[in-house]
C-alpha cells in the first residue's frame, strides 16, 4: 500500500533469528486516533506511518520480541503495546548483537529529515533520548531499505508484512 516493500522481504516470521539484538518497527496507524499510552496519558497520533526503535535482549531474542509486536496485546507493558492496539506491524529492520544500540539508533533517526519526532519520552522511560517512535512524514518507496542505510553496516534483514 504505503509502498514499504524492499527487494529482500522477507514474509516469514519464523525466519527472524533468535539473536539478541536492536529493531526498527514499521507501524502504520489507519486513521488519527487520541490513544492513552499508560503513564504518559492520552496522546494524539496523526494517520501515517511510525518507526518505533527497540531493543530484544531476553528469551527467544528478536524473534519471540517481533512476534510479541506482531500479536494483539493483552497487557499493556511497554509504551508501544498502547499504539500497536491501534495501529498495524507492517514491518521491521534487525541488526543482531548484544550491544545495545536503541538509544543510537534513535539519536540517528532524530537527524532524519524525513522524520518527525512523535510523543515526547514514548520508549524512553529508562533513557534520556527525546523519543523511540518517529513519525515518517513521507512513506512512499522503499522506506525501509532508506531508513536502513542510517544503520549500515549493521543491519543484517528487513522484513516486511503486507495488508
Ligand atoms: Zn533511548
Amino acid at each position: 500500500m504505503l509502498g514499504l516493500m524492499a527487494p529482500d522481504s522477507q514474509p516469514n516470521p519464523d525466519r527472524i533469528t533468535t539473536s539478541p539484538g536492536t529493531y526498527v518497527l514499521v507501524l502504520t496507524l489507519g486513521r488519527s486516533s487520541r490513544i492513552k499510552v499508560g503513564a504518559l496519558g492520552r496522546r494524539s497520533f496523526a494517520a501515517g506511518v511510525y518507526l518505533y526503535v527497540g531493543s530484544a535482549r531476553g528469551p527467544g531474542g528478536l524473534r519471540a520480541r517481533i512476534a510479541h509486536h506482531r500479536r494483539d496485546p493483552r497487557s499493556l507493558h511497554w509504551h508501544i503495546d498502547y499504539l500497536r492496539r491501534h495501529a498495524r506491524v507492517t514491518g521491521v529492520l534487525l541488526a543482531t548483537g548484544s550491544k545495545k544500540r536503541e538509544c543510537d539508533w534513535a539519536r540517528r533517526l532524530h537527524g532524519n529529515d524525513d522524520l518527525a519526532s512523535a510523543v515526547a519520552g514514548f520508549g524512553a522511560s529508562d533513557c534520556d533520548c527525546g523519543t523511540h517512535l518517529f513519525f515518517v512524514a513521507e512513506a512512499g518507496g522503499r522506506l525501509l531499505e532508506r531508513i536502513g542505510r542510517h544503520f549500515h553496516p549493521v543491519i543484517v534483514q528487513s522484513v516486511c508484512w503486507s495488508g
